[in-house]
C-alpha cells in the first residue's frame, strides 16, 4: 500500500527553480495547493488575484491575457473558451431585466442572437441599427439603453463605424460600449484609446492565427474586468484550457509579421479584383478606392487579409463552378489562419454574387493567378 501511494502521490514535487525558458511553461494543472491554512483563506478570498483552481486563474492563461492587455492597451484582460463566450460574457455583464441594448447590425451573427433571441427570454430589448449612421444611432438611445455593441469593421461588408463619435454618444448617455476588435486586431486598432469601455476578440481568428484553436478574450480596465470576472466568467465556467492558450500565447509572437503579410496581400488582391469586370465591388475598407478608406485610415494603421467580393453575375451554376475550381481557397468558415479561404455567401442562403475571401500566407501571386482562373470561368 506504502510504495502504491509513494508512486501516485506528488507530496515531495517542488517546483524546479526557473531554468529561464525561453517559452512560457504549460501549467496543465487544474487546481493549486497551499502551504498553510492561513495562505489557502487568502486566495479563497480573492480569486480574481489568486491561482487556486483553473477555472478562475491559471498562470499560462494569465500570461496570454497580459500579453493580448499590452497589445490593446487596456489594463487587464481576461481569456475565454471561445469569442462568443468572451462576447456573451461582455453584454451579460452589463444588463439586467428590463434594459435596452442598441447593436449594429452588421455585427458576428451569434453575437445578435444573443442580443435578440437569448437576452428576450431575460427581458432586455434591442434595437439593431447601421453604425455608420450617427443620426439613426442617437435616435435608437432610450432611457434605458444600457450597452452598444459595435463591430468595427464588421466580418462581411467590413463596414467601418466612427468610434469616436459613437463613444460621444455613450459618454453623453451612461452607455456602455463593446467593440469586436477581431477584423482589426491589436495591431491595426486600439479602441480602449479612442474611449471605447471593453473590447472582444475571437482569438480563434488571429491572435491563434493558425486555425488550430477556439478563443475569446475581453480587455478593459481593471474595475471592468474583474466586474466580468465574478459575474460572468466563474458561475458560467467558459473557461480556457491552458494549453489553448499556451497555443496562442505562441500565435500571438508572429501576429505583427503576419498581420502585415496578410495586409499588403489582401491589398494586392484588391488591386487585382479592382482591374476585373466580373467583379461588381470590393469590400476592403483599408483600400484607396474604398469609399470607407478615409474613416477607416483615420482609426486603423492596416487591414487584414478578409475581404468580400461582389460578383457581377448571380448564376449561380457558374458561380459554384468558380469556386469549386480554386486550388488555394478551399471552402469553409472562419478566417485568420494561414491558408486561404472562400466563404460563397450562396451556401448559407445568402446573396449568391457575394463571396468572401481570406487572404492566407501563400504566395500572392500565386492566389491571384488562381482567382483569375476562377473569374474567367464566369465569362
Ligand atoms: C469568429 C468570430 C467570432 C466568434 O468567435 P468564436 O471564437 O468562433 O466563438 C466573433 N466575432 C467575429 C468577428 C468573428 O469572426
Amino acid at each position: 500500500m506504502d510504495k502504491i501511494e509513494n508512486i501516485i502521490t506528488d507530496d515531495d514535487f517542488s517546483f524546479p527553480e526557473m531554468e529561464r525558458p525561453v517559452s512560457m511553461p504549460l501549467f496543465q494543472n487544474s487546481i493549486f495547493c497551499f502551504d498553510s491554512t492561513d495562505d489557502f483563506k487568502k486566495a479563497i478570498g480573492n480569486e480574481y488575484d489568486s491561482y487556486l483552481y483553473t477555472r478562475g486563474n491559471n498562470p499560462t492563461v494569465r500570461q496570454v491575457e497580459q500579453r493580448i492587455a499590452k497589445a490593446e492597451k487596456g489594463e487587464r484582460a481576461k481569456l475565454f473558451a471561445s469569442g462568443v463566450a468572451a462576447i456573451s460574457a461582455a453584454i451579460l455583464s452589463q444588463v439586467q431585466s428590463g434594459d435596452h441594448i442598441i447593436c449594429s447590425d452588421s455585427a458576428y451573427s451569434w453575437a445578435k442572437h444573443i442580443c435578440s433571441v437569448y437576452l428576450k427570454r431575460f427581458n432586455v430589448s434591442v434595437t439593431f441599427v447601421n453604425t455608420r449612421d450617427i443620426e439613426a444611432v442617437k435616435k435608437a438611445v432610450c432611457k434605458n439603453t444600457k450597452v452598444l455593441y459595435i463591430e468595427s469593421p464588421g466580418s462581411l461588408f467590413m463596414s467601418v463605424s466612427d468610434l469616436k463619435a459613437l463613444v460621444e454618444i455613450c459618454k453623453n448617455n451612461s452607455i456602455f460600449s463593446i467593440i469586436d476588435n477581431t477584423w482589426a486586431t491589436p495591431v491595426f486598432q486600439n479602441p480602449l484609446t479612442l474611449g471605447i469601455d471593453a473590447v472582444v476578440h475571437s482569438a480563434s481568428k488571429y491572435l491563434g492565427g493558425h486555425s488550430d484553436i477556439l478563443g475569446g478574450c475581453v480587455i478593459s480596465n481593471n474595475a471592468i474586468i474583474e466586474h466580468i470576472f465574478k459575474t460572468e466568467f466563474l458561475p458560467t465556467g467558459a473557461v480556457p484550457d491552458p494549453f489553448q492558450a499556451w497555443l496562442i500565447q505562441r500565435g500571438m509572437r508572429t501576429l505583427k509579421i503576419r498581420l502585415d503579410y496578410h495586409y499588403k496581400a489582401a491589398m494586392a488582391v484588391c488591386d487585382y479584383l479592382y482591374t476585373k469586370t466580373e467583379v461588381e465591388q470590393v469590400y476592403y475598407p483599408m483600400h484607396p478606392k474604398s469609399p470607407d478608406y478615409s474613416l477607416a485610415s483615420s482609426q486603423m494603421s492596416g487591414g487584414c487579409g478578409l475581404l468580400s467580393v461582389k460578383l457581377k453575375t448571380d448564376d449561380e451554376a457558374k458561380i459554384k463552378k468558380a469556386v469549386d475550381s480554386l486550388r488555394f481557397f478551399r471552402i469553409g468558415v472562419s478566417w485568420g489562419g494561414y491558408e486561404s479561404l472562400v466563404f460563397p455567401l450562396l451556401a448559407a442562403n445568402g446573396d449568391p454574387r457575394l463571396l468572401r475571401l481570406h487572404i492566407g500566407l501563400e504566395n500572392t501571386d500565386s492566389l491571384i493567378e488562381d482567382l483569375d482562373k476562377a473569374l474567367f470561368l464566369l465569362k
